[in-house]
């Protein structure tokens, strides 16, 4: 078993970075690629024990996006959301912003604008748009043995073929990522974690429910469409 601490303060050390000047001009910058690059540390040693004890590959690879279709409930907090938008406004090159906005107008029902599926709206031809800052749950769901098929469900159809992650990392994540909650102080962010993190499943949304509206209009705006 690896030593948990040592992996967590490892990948935090070596975690995605911007322009230094981005990740001081924006302060929650930092904390989120912190707080994801612990969420992938936990992902990777799930995985590699899931490998060992089962003899099974992870199936998950770039290009197969069932996952972002058929799953209804993807929770994301407060903090991914301001990931997300600024990836979008400020990151996502040309194409895949004519992507997303096309995407969003069908969403949200505007006229000529292409009908979407259920997917996910970041999802363009099998692969995650916003992928440097895809959510913590998008991270954590990952399946063994043969990929999803189109509509499946696994946690629903092989519940055992689906990486449980490993709770010390997931903790981590949340205590790094509390400070934008306003819990500051590190003894009480220990005791929110104790409880369950109440405050911050409170203000979960639903990635396939939010209503991307806004991103949206402030996409257009920048690009300079009224
Ligand atoms: S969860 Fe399933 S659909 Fe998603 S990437 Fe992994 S194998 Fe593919
Ligand atoms: S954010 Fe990316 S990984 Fe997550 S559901 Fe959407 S397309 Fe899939």
């Amino acid at each position: 078993m690896k030593n948990i601490r040592k992996a967590i303060k490892k990948s935090a050390r070596e975690r995605l970075r911007f322009q230094p000047e981005e990740e001081a001009r924006l302060p929650w910058l930092p904390v989120l690629l912190e707080a994801y690059s612990v969420i992938d540390a936990g992902v990777r040693h799930a995985a590699e024990d899931f490998e060992k004890r089962q003899n099974r590959r992870l199936a998950c690879k770039k290009g197969c996006g069932h996952c972002c279709r058929t799953h209804a409930d993807i929770p994301f907090y407060p903090l991914e959301l301001t990931g997300i938008y600024w990836f979008c406004m400020e990151k996502m090159g040309p194409e895949a912003r004519e992507e997303l906005k096309e995407t969003l107008r069908g969403r949200h029902g505007i006229a000529g604008a292409s009908v979407q599926d259920g997917a996910c709206v970041f999802l363009q031809v099998g692969s995650c748009s916003v992928h440097p800052v895809r959510p913590a749950a998008c991270r954590q769901f990952n399946v063994f043995g043969r990929p999803c098929g189109p509509g499946e469900d696994p946690f629903f159809t092989r519940r055992g073929d689906v990486l449980t992650p490993i709770r010390e990392y997931t903790d981590r994540a949340f205590f790094i990522m509390m400070p934008f909650y306003g819990i500051q102080d590190e003894a009480q962010r220990e005791k929110a974690l104790k409880e369950g993190a109440f405050v911050l499943h409170a203000q979960a949304m639903n990635m396939k429910k939010h209503n991307w509206a806004e991103l949206l209009k402030l996409m257009e705006q920048r690009d300079g469409i009224k």
